[in-house]
């Protein structure tokens, strides 16, 4: 029998994915990552707010549909994934989001596991991502066995001063979680650009410079740039995944390996594995439950500009400051609202797209004098909330939109905060289908095999060597952002293949 190319194939070159060769970096498995995207460049453009949100350098081309709408997703294919762009907040869920939650729309599910299983590997990621923050003051912090290896980022004079009138109400504002090299010897500048752009002094704590450089230090692991997984490929009886079917600069190749990690992302990886559908599994691979990409979940999120006519805001990076103490709702037994984060500073560039009809000068009076927040509340999962594949090989995103209630409920109450701080003007624009950032919960894991996907560790239930580890094993999204929380479980399976490996890979 000819031997396999690679012991292991890691799909996806993000958190998950990253994570995972981390965890392999040094074994004796031979490990290829593959990455559809290339190596992001380091140019003058990735500070450029017109080549970033006007011309739309680094977004993908590539055509999704949403109910028979063509349209420009907001996704990043690149070496890192998704967090070459993100804005650094690395949160851990609450304990809480761990087990069922009422909502005023639903109940979001219990995970299979419980915050304490996961909570070594929230500190192990963000020792890895060098996160800076401060333990406790968060209201809803959940346990640190290890604190935080930075002291929080210092807020700017004017949020130093917001913070304070936070407190004035009775608020605990608490200083974000920040993956960022600052501080001393760090080459972070504390610039504007850290929400949405990439860093062009590689300062930002990105799953590329954390994970994968680390990573290929290391003989036994290598990254195929520009190699885009179309299919999975299985033996005969369905229970084996043979060979990724790999387009690599024009030319189709399979790529065998005795294990495939899949970390594509939640959307591209459900597609990829619905699109490998074959005689043995007509609905797709890892498909048996018919959860795959269902329960598509990306928060309810809105963008919130504090204005005030005569306040400048001088600010460079505000990523510092954030509200939890409404989280799980206004007063006891109440349903959660959510949380309410400092955004990256809005500039006029960026305004021109949801505001096309407002002057620039008016758009660039409001940015100078914003104070720029992000209200976040939890989204349900729901069956019809789905991505699948036209026959055409396009995604088709039908995103079933769920407790739209309690997100109004959330941003009204974040503008009467915003306004009790001084600002008496509070403008809110929601985003819509096309922004994916936090997409999860396609691929759900679970403890049973008819209603979820993966097991508890990841691995698919329908194949002896299948894992996915990106944002789709999610079974909820709770209200915080979804990056650390990939890392700590791709950590975990990647430490549990790493401590397995003989009898994974016979
Ligand atoms: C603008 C923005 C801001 C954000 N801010 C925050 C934040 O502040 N905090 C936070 O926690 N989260 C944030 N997020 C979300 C966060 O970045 C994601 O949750 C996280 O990066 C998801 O990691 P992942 O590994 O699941 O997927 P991804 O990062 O999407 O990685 C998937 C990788 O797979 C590659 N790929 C896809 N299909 C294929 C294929 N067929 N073959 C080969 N490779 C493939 C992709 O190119 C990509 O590199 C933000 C996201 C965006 C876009
Ligand atoms: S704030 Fe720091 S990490 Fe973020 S883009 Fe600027 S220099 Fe890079």
């Amino acid at each position: 029998m000819k031997a396999k190319d690679y012991d292991i194939v890691i799909i996806g070159s993000g958190v998950g994915g990253g994570a995972v060769a981390l965890q392999l970096a040094g074994s004796d498995a031979k490990v290829l990552v593959l990455e559809r995207g290339p190596q992001l460049p380091r140019e003058a453009q990735n500070w450029d707010l017109e080549a970033v949100f006007c011309d739309q350098r680094y977004r993908t081309t590539e055509t999704w549909f949403a109910d028979g709408r063509p349209f420009r997703p907001g996704m990043f294919y690149f070496v890192g994934g998704h967090t070459k762009f993100y804005g650094t907040a690395m949160f851990r869920f609450r304990e809480r989001d761990f087990e069922e939650l009422v909502h005023d729309e639903g109940v979001s599910p219990a995970w299979p596991i419980r915050y304490a299983e996961l909570e070594p590997w929230y500190g192990e990621a963000e020792r890895l991502f060098e996160v800076h923050g401060e333990c406790g003051i968060d209201p809803t912090d959940p346990p640190h066995s290890t604190p935080y290896s930075h002291p929080p980022v210092p807020h700017e004079p004017l949020l130093a001063k917001i913070e304070a009138r936070l407190r004035a109400q009775g608020l605990k504002p608490f200083p974000m979680p920040s993956a960022i090299d600052f501080g001393p010897g760090g080459r972070c500048q504390r610039c504007a650009n850290c929400d949405a752009l990439p860093c062009k002094i590689d300062a930002k704590g990105d799953a590329e410079i954390r994970l994968i450089r680390p990573a290929l230090a290391h003989p036994n692991v290598e990254l195929r740039a520009g190699a885009q997984v179309e299919r999975l490929i299985t033996d005969e009886r369905g229970r084996r995944i043979v060979a990724a079917e790999v387009v690599e600069g024009g030319v189709r190749r399979r790529i065998t390996a005795s294990l495939f990690v899949l970390s594509a992302g939640a959307i591209n990886s459900a597609a990829l594995l619905l699109r490998s559908a074959n005689a043995r599994h007509p609905r797709g691979l890892a498909n048996s439950s018919d959860v795959v990409g269902r329960h598509y979940m990306t928060h309810n999120t809105t963008a919130l500009m504090a204005v005030h006519p005569f306040k400048r805001n001088p600010t460079r990076f505000p990523k510092t400051l954030a509200v939890h103490d409404f989280y799980f709702g206004e007063r006891a037994g109440d349903t959660p609202l959510g949380s309410l984060q400092l955004l990256g500073k809005i500039r006029e560039p960026m305004l021109r797209g949801p505001l096309p009809s407002v002057p620039k000068v008016v758009r660039s009076l409001l940015a100078q004098h914003s104070v720029d927040w992000y209200a976040q509340s939890e989204d349900l999962p729901h069956p019809e909330s789905r991505i699948s594949v036209r026959s055409d090989g396009a995604i088709n995103l039908h995103w079933h939109r769920t407790n739209l209630a309690a997100h109004q409920r959330w941003v009204d109450k974040c503008r009467q905060v915003l306004r009790a701080t001084g600002y008496p003007i509070v403008l809110a624009k929601s985003f819509g289908t096309e922004v994916v950032s936090h997409q999860c919960g396609t691929v759900r894991f679970g403890d049973d095999p008819v209603t979820s996907a993966l097991d508890p560790l990841c691995k698919a239930w329908d194949h002896d060597n299948l894992y996915v580890v990106d944002a789709g094993f999610f079974p909820s999204s709770a209200a915080v952002n979804p990056a650390l929380t990939v890392a700590a479980q791709a950590l975990r399976v990647g430490r549990h293949l790493r401590t397995n490996m003989k009898e994974i890979l016979s």
